[in-house]
Order: structure tokens, then C-alpha cells, then sequence
């Protein structure tokens, strides 16, 4: 990634990579994406300091950026090899965004939050991300012109699998989706066969709630 070289959070990545190691992850694409993603670029200037420690931040508009042992867990549960197509709704700071980016060949993303999508845009433009699409809307309908996706990735709780993203999974694709109520969730990775979705549940999570006509309804 270009612009990705910044010597002085070069250390404080490389032991987050280190502690993620120590927690579990073992995907090496996974922590070698994590070791190329400067993510102090995608926390507000204030909490810069705080941007390797393995912590979730807010990022404004009472969004959060999330842990990144919970992105790497995910990342790593998603088993890309380098040729997919995925769909990521919430681009929020758009950190997973740029870590897709290195994982995947090509990124689509959904946010509905405009101030948030202008910030990530303009930052995975300077930092040369250019296999990374965003667009502004109810991500919960999925973004059905460059549908099959081999791997969907959603950043917000759920109740349930929104109808459009279950469609526009490819046959044999996975999607990852925090599913519980709008405080606690599950986080769940739905493989689909034979045009049905079989269900494995991870690890218990919060996220944000997913706002949408297949989602949680808005306040
Ligand atoms: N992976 C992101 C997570 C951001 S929080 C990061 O680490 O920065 C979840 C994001 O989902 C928020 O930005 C929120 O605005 C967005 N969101 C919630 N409901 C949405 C919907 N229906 N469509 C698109 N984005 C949604």
C-alpha cells in the first residue's frame, strides 16, 4: 500500500501484530495486512496515540472503529486467498475496508453514514487503495450490480440475515454477520450451499446496530 511507510508507528504496529499473534490469530495474510494498514490514519487525530493498542475507538458520528482482534478474527474467518469479490457493509473509518484491500481482489463497500463514507474516500484515495469501491445507502440491500459475492462482511448487529445480502452471496460463498439483539450479538459465519445458509456462531460481540430496512429501524 502506497504511503503506508511511516517509520515512527512502524514499532507500535509491528507489536500489535505481535499481541494479535499472542491472542490467536495465526492467517498470515491476515497479520501481514494488518502489519502494511496504517491505522493511526483512520482514527481522529486525538486518539492517535491510542491506535495500536488492541482496542475498539470511536471514529464520530457515534460510530466505532472496532477492535483489531475482532477484525482480524473476522478477516481470518472470512479464508480469502487473494481472487475474491466481497461486499462490506458499514465502511465506518474504513480501516477493515483497506485491510480487505490487501486480502481480496476487488472491495465493495456501503455506508450510510455520508460524512464518514467522504472522510474514507478521500483516505483510501491517499493512501493509493484502488481496488476499493464505496457507496453511499442502506447497505442492509446489499449493492446488487456487481452481485455474486464470494464473501459478504457486515461491521453492524443485525437481528437477522438481511433478505438481499442472503441473495446476493455466491453458492458457496460466507458471510459474516453479527446477529443478536441491538446491544449483544453473536458473531455468526453463514456458509451458503445448495442455495441455503448453514449457520456457525463464533464468539459473542457488540457492534454498533446495522440501521436499515433489513436491519434495525433508525434511533
Ligand atoms: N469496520 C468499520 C466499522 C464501523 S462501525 C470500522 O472498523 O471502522 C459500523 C458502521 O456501519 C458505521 O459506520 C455505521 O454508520 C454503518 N452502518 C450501520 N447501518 C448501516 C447500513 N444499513 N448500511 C451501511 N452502513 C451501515
Amino acid at each position: 500500500m502506497a504511503g503506508a511507510v511511516e517509520p515512527g508507528f512502524r514499532g507500535a504496529r509491528r507489536r500489535l501484530v505481535e499481541t494479535l499473534q499472542d491472542k490467536g490469530i495465526k492467517d498470515l495474510a491476515v497479520l501481514r495486512a494488518i502489519d502494511m494498514v496504517p491505522r493511526h490514519k483512520f482514527v481522529p487525530e486525538s486518539t492517535r496515540h491510542r491506535a495500536y493498542e488492541d482496542s475498539a475507538l470511536p471514529i464520530g458520528s457515534g460510530q466505532t472503529i472496532s477492535q483489531p482482534y475482532v477484525h482480524a478474527r473476522a478477516l481470518e474467518l472470512l479464508e480469502l486467498t487473494g481472487g475474491e469479490k466481497v461486499l462490506e457493509i458499514g465502511t465506518g473509518s474504513a480501516y477493515q475496508t483497506a485491510l480487505l484491500a490487501e486480502l481480496a481482489a476487488q472491495v465493495f463497500s456501503v455506508e450510510r453514514v455520508g460524512a464518514l463514507l467522504d472522510k474514507s474516500r478521500a483516505l483510501l484515495a491517499e493512501l493509493g487503495v484502488r481496488n476499493v469501491s464505496v457507496l453511499l445507502g442502506d447497505g442492509t440491500l446489499g449493492w446488487r450490480d456487481f452481485a455474486p459475492y464470494d464473501a459478504i462482511v457486515v461491521g453492524a448487529g443485525a437481528p437477522k440475515v438481511p433478505p438481499a445480502l442472503e441473495e446476493q452471496l455466491a453458492e458457496g460463498g460466507r458471510l459474516l454477520l453479527p446477529i443478536g439483539t441491538r446491544e449483544e450479538q453473536t458473531l455468526a459465519v453463514f456458509t451458503k450451499h445448495g442455495g441455503q445458509l448453514a449457520r456457525r456462531d463464533i464468539t459473542p460481540v457488540r457492534f454498533v446496530p446495522l440501521i436499515g430496512a433489513g436491519g434495525w429501524p433508525p434511533g
